[in-house]
């Protein structure tokens, strides 16, 4: 029986006085309730006051991005020995915000994994098409080619250590969400490709969804069979709203 997750994308947002109402918020909305594995993404900025807040809660916290590089000459960079050190336990790798805006390719993407695995964070390896590639009927090869790119780096075995997120790129940060039908369809395609090389790794394995959900539309898309939780952007900005989408 696979644990849900739920993690939460605060993005570039927030400020002291915010991030604080927030934690607070979370931990006194989830305090006794550990049925699900809660992670928040904060900016690398606020880790070590979310770390403060959050300890003795059973939330989780972790970075939005980790450097391909151990450390060095890299500027504006942070590394899995600084997010480790930090006491993060979880690392967003490949957010299409990353892909798309910043142009991280999927080699890159991989290497990032990688780097995570090697210092005993859990990567949540993001994967989703645009809607010009599901307009064009690319969706289920794009997605194979963003999995296998990270399976040829790591391999298969590796890809267990992990939590995959599917998001769809048109979905996120627009209002629209993926009908439960078409989430279902597509993370049940990530779990059988998957099982083609390792069935219980797809047995077990995490795969959630990302794209607009929120309280008012958690429950339909979470009650679909190989839908583990979601990962949360605008909607887990506030406590009351992600408290809602953890519990549904
Ligand atoms: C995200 O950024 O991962 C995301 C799913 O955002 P939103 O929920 O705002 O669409």
């Amino acid at each position: 029986m696979r644990k849900r997750w739920v993690g939460g994308n605060w993005k570039m947002n927030g400020s002291s006085e915010e991030i604080s109402a927030l934690v607070d918020g979370l931990v006194t909305g989830l305090t006794g309730f550990d049925e699900v594995d809660v992670v928040v993404f904060p900016s690398f900025v606020y880790l070590q006051q979310v770390k403060g807040g959050l300890s003795g809660s059973n939330i989780f916290f972790g970075g939005q991005n980790v450097s391909q590089f151990d450390h060095g000459a890299y500027t504006g960079e942070i590394s899995a020995t600084m997010l480790e050190d930090k006491g993060c336990k979880y690392v967003l790798v490949g957010h299409s915000e990353r892909r798309h805006v910043f142009g991280e390719s999927s080699e890159v993407v991989a290497e990032k994994f990688a780097e995570a695995l090697s210092h005993q964070l859990i990567p949540v390896l993001c994967v989703g098409e645009t809607l010009e590639q599901r307009e064009a009927g690319e969706t289920e090869k794009v997605i194979l080619e963003q999995l296998n790119t990270v399976i040829g780096e790591v391999g298969i075995e590796s890809l267990g250590r992990s939590v995959v997120a599917y998001e769809p790129v048109w979905a996120i940060g627009t209002g629209l969400t993926a009908t439960p039908d078409q989430v279902q369809e597509i993370h049940s395609f990530i779990r059988k490709t998957i099982a083609l090389q390792h069935e219980t790794l797809a047995d077990e394995l995490q795969i959630v969804y990302g794209g607009s959900v929120k309280a008012a539309n958690s429950n339909e898309i979470f009650s679909m069979p190989d839908v583990d939780g979601g990962l949360i952007g605008g909607a887990s900005l506030k406590a009351n709203e992600f408290v809602e989408i953890v519990k549904s």
